[in-house]
This record gives C-alpha cells, structure tokens and sequence, in this order.
C-alpha cells in the first residue's frame, strides 16, 4: 500500500446541522432534524372525513413504521372530523403525531374549526395554494398566526405542480432582463427554492420561531429534485423534508425515489423523508413506509429490521426452494420486529443470509450474523449454517425452514436479550 492514496470514505457525508424541530402530540413529543435521525413520514389517502377508516389507515401506517402520518385536511368535513381521529389513536395506543395537509382553505378550516388545529401536530402550507392577489398573503399570515398562537410546528410544502404563479412570472421576468439568461429550467427551479425561503422569511416576521418551520420542495423530476434540495441546504439551516412527489408506481417508483433520496441523503442533506408511491390496486399503503425504511437502512442511515442477504440464483440454483426460503425469513423477521423491538434491542441490526448454492454461499453466510448455504445442483441436499462467522450445523430434509427460524430465533434470544439483561441490571 503507498502513502498517496486516501483512505476511503467509509460512510454518507455528517448531515448538514439544522434547527431542531420539535412536533407534539399530548405529553408525547419527535424530533426532526439537528441531531436526530432522519425520519419516516407518509400520508393517508382515505377520505379524512371517515374518522374511523383514516384512523384505522394511520394506524396500519404508524405500526409499519412512520414517525409522522399526514391526512388530507380539505372540507369542513374532514376538519371536524380530525379530532375524533386523534381521539380515536389516542384509544388505540397509536403513538404518531398528525399532520394537516392544506391547500386553498387551510386559512378557513382553520379558524373554523379550532379543535382541528388544535388536534394536529403541524400544519403542512403550500404557498402556491393559499390564494390569489391580495388575499394570498391574508390567507398565509391567518395560518401561521393560528400556528404561533397554539405553538405549532408548519412544514412549508412547495410543489412543482402548484407553484406560486405571480413569484414564477416575476422571476421569469427578471431572467428576461438578465444579459445572458437562465434557461427556463433554472429559472422554475429558482423559483421553487425562492418560494420556500421567502415563505419561512414571511412566517419568521409573522413570529413563529424558526425552530418551528420545516421545508420541501418536491418535484418529480430527479435532477431536479437534486439542484433543488442542494440549493436550500445551501441557502437556509431549516430541517429538509425529502421525497420526490408523484413517483409512480411499482418498480419505477422506488427506483426514482431511491435514486433521488440516497443522492441527497449521502451529501447529508434531509431530516425526514416520504416516498411518495402509487399503490398498486389493491395493495398496502405501508409499502411506502417499508420502502422509506429500506432506503436508510441499505444506506446504513438507519436500522429499522434485520436485513436478509440474498443470491440472486442463477444456474447453479437447484430448485425454486431457496427463493421460497428467503421469503418466508423475510416475512418471519418483519413479523417478529414488534415483539422483539422491545424484547431484544439492537436486534434491528442483525444480517441474515440466505445464499443458493457453495459458490458464495459459505462465504456469504459467514458475513452475516446467522446464514444458511442452501445446496446448488449437483451438491450434496445439505444446508450448513453459520453463526457468528462459524459454521454449526447442517440442516436436511422437509423442515429446512422452520428449524432455521428456530435457529434464528435462538440466536436473537441469546445475542441481543443478554444486552438486555445487562442493561436491565441495577447499578451497584
Ligand atoms: S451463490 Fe450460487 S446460486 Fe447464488 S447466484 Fe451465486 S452461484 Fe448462483
């Protein structure tokens, strides 16, 4: 090895520092930004006014894993229906702060309805959407007069596809003036970045504190997203919200959102993050949250559930049994994770590996906490195990599958409830 090389960066870039901002709910309390973890938001996309069904939704969500759950707050139905669903989470023992997503008439529902606000946790404002002409900045000062008065945390939300039109003109217009101008791209982009602070520079005057104030600026677009969020963290020290609005479904809507976030998380840039999926039809609305989750994680951010290494398969693979076997360890290890959160404490972190056949297969599985090397064609129709680096036993026959789990769930006991015991010892 010679001495001109540097060694190389074993980790994402320390998160740029924000203000602290605190969302509270009853005695309960999170944190996002400064030095806390980044955090998993979603959104509900039940009809808010169904105080029962979007209760129910927030639920399913928090208990997948989000810190933050936003609903619609759009009629003055779903208004008065927001206390009773906090009322509602609080009889379930659902520990997640609620977030009013307004547009429009936020101003009004607002004011209207004060156990409404009272019930929320934060208000998101989009100032592309809180009225035209004079009224527009009524309609903003209105709301965070409200925020200043019951001490409530605002997310100012803006979006590529509701963008304020009088600042865009503006800007269009001084880039028109400009010697050489920017292309209209730069320009939409300024105006996004230009809008968020403007707006929390309007609120500060307006005297909501400025460890009360969060932002985004999402788009769908990529790169966009990119130049964006690097010019606010640039500009301003307030939390980032992340998420790349209207990704889509399926596949190319985690692929999208992945891209975008694990860029800007690895510059250390984002408090909290949403990725905004389709569901498929039919399908759960705590994908989103599962893959919010998978993306701090693979990146080493986060530890939300034990992670499964596994082979792709290939022509060595022996039979559909092994993909069969990772899925069903995948599932069994999420299914365990609200017992074993509060049981076994940094059980999150653990690595198991299921691996098709000897060629990685060993060396794999002795990476990982606890693997298995299923046999590959051609191989003996033996499993060995490996736990801690060392390989124990060898499994055969009809029931590979729940004697690993029970391998598994051994291992969990001994490795992470011993840390428990210690910590649970009395001092002295
Ligand atoms: S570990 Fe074996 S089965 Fe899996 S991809 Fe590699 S060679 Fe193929």
């Amino acid at each position: 090895m010679t001495e001109d090389f540097e060694p190389m960066a074993i980790g994402p870039a320390a998160r740029r520092g924000t203000r602290a901002v605190t969302i509270r709910w009853g005695a309960r309390s999170v944190i996002v930004g400064g030095t806390q973890p980044v955090r998993v938001q979603s959104m509900t996309n039940t009809d808010t006014a169904d105080a029962i069904g979007t209760a129910i939704q927030v639920k399913e969500l928090a208990q997948a894993g989000s810190e933050v759950v936003r609903i619609t707050v759009d009629t003055g139905e779903a208004a008065a229906a927001v206390p009773a669903i906090r009322a509602q989470l609080d009889r379930m023992g659902v520990d997640v702060p609620l977030v009013g997503d307004f547009h429009f008439n936020g101003h009004k529902l607002l004011s209207r309805y004060p156990e409404c606000a009272q019930a929320l946790s934060k208000y998101r404002i989009n100032p592309g959407n809180v009225g035209a002409g004079s009224r527009r900045d009524d309609n903003f000062a209105q709301m965070i007069e409200i925020a200043c008065r019951l001490g409530k945390p605002v997310r100012i939300g803006v979006n590529w596809g509701s963008l304020d039109q009088q600042l865009l003109a503006r800007l269009m217009d001084e880039n028109a003036a400009r010697r050489v101008p920017w292309e209209a791209r730069q320009v939409m982009r300024e105006a996004l970045v230009t809008s968020a602070l403007d707006s929390a520079a309007r609120a500060e005057q307006l005297g909501l504190p400025g460890d009360a104030i969060i932002l985004s600026a999402k788009v769908s677009q990529v790169q966009d997203l990119l130049a964006v969020y690097r010019e606010l963290a640039r500009r301003c020290d307030y939390p980032l919200h992340l998420g790349l609005t209207e990704a889509g479904m399926g596949s190319k809507g985690i692929v999208a959102s992945s891209a975008a976030l694990a860029v800007l998380l690895q510059e250390g840039i984002g408090d909290t993050i949403r990725v905004s999926l389709t569901p498929d039809p039919g399908g759960p609305r705590t994908r989103e949250v599962v893959v919010a989750q998978e993306i701090l994680q693979t990146m080493g951010l986060r530890a939300f559930t034990p992670q499964v290494t596994a082979c792709p398969g290939c022509g060595r693979t022996s039979s559909t049994y092994f993909q069969e076997l990772t899925a069903r360890i995948e599932a069994y290890l999420r299914r365990q994770m609200p017992l074993w959160r509060g049981r076994y404490p940094g059980v999150e972190t653990m690595q198991v590996a299921v691996m098709g056949c000897v060629v990685n297969g060993p060396g794999e599985s002795a990476h990982a906490d606890v693997g298995i090397s299923l046999p590959g064609s051609g191989e003996a129709p033996v499993a060995p195990v490996f736990v801690d680096g060392q390989r124990t036993v060898t499994l055969k026959g009809e029931r590979i599958a729940e004697e690993f789990e029970a391998l598994v769930e051994e291992y969990v006991a001994r490795r992470y409830g011993a840390a428990q015991a210690t910590d649970a010892r009395p001092a002295g």
